[in-house]
């Protein structure tokens, strides 16, 4: 599992986070959703340890991590804008996930290969992502993260990019890689609908503070306030 214990974030005086506490069970597909500024990138940052936090305590498994550098804290961040090498091949910004952790060139050519197949990269091993399709790159930048096989998947509205049609289908393809992988996904996206269609824990946050943690369902059928009712779109 992964928690949150009053950790809070304070960018020049302003509090952009706020004492917030959070429980992430295993293998969950928590949603961080609300609307822009509210602090959700920071809080996905905090836990990867791509930014420090200035009070309150981050664990992982059993471990406090708020010391640990990104890298030693089992896991992989996906962005909106993946970031791809352009002159690397698709096999290489994938096994770029694996840059020093000291796997051998055939442990490596194996665990790509494993990933590639899972998310369907096989044919495209050689190409270079200018060859590639929005929905393929957004792939590669997934498998750069999974051939690390981390316990936990932090994603930054890793679908912003795409277009309706490809948001659907890789809205679909994630869930059901979070159903095969079994590992835990914290996913930030701005938009409720799909919150509440790829989440089983959704968290509303709004102005550094979280609001209401629940199912889907429950979000909907009972809102604890005012502003989780109308940001979801309950029934009045
Ligand atoms: P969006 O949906 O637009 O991505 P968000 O919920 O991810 O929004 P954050 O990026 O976490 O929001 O930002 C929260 C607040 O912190 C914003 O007011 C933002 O301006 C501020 N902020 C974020 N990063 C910094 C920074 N490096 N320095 C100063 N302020 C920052
Ligand atoms: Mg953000």
């Amino acid at each position: 599992q992964v928690l949150l214990k009053q950790v809070t974030k304070t960018f020049q005086n302003q509090q952009v986070v706020k004492g917030i506490d959070l429980m992430v069970p295993d293998g969950s597909f928590t949603v961080l959703v609300g609307p822009s500024g509210c602090g959700k990138s920071t809080t996905l940052r905090m836990i990867a340890g791509l930014e420090t936090t200035t009070a309150g305590e981050i664990v992982i498994g059993e471990q406090t991590v708020n010391q640990l550098p990104p890298g030693k804290r089992d896991v992989a961040m996906v962005f909106q804008n993946y970031a791809l090498y352009p002159t690397m091949s698709v096999y290489d910004n994938i096994a770029y996930g694996l840059r020093n952790r000291g796997t051998s060139k055939k442990e490596c050519k194996v665990l790509v290969e494993e990933i590639a197949e899972i998310v369907g990269l096989t044919s495209y091993l050689k190409r270079k992502p200018s060859q590639l399709s929005g929905g393929q790159r957004q792939r590669v930048a997934l498998a750069r993260a999974m051939v690390k096989k981390p316990k936990v998947f932090l994603m930054d509205e890793p679908l912003s990019n795409l277009d309706a049609k490809l948001r659907n289908q890789m809205r679909v393809e994630l869930t059901s890689l979070h159903k095969q992988l079994g590992s835990t996904f914290i996913y930030v996206t701005h938009d409720q609908v799909e919150a509440m269609t790829m989440g089983d824990q959704i968290v509303v946050m709004n102005d550094g503070d979280i609001m209401q943690v629940a199912a889907p369902m429950d979000l909907y059928q009972e809102p604890e306030n005012l502003f989780v009712a109308q940001f979801i779109g309950s029934p009045a």
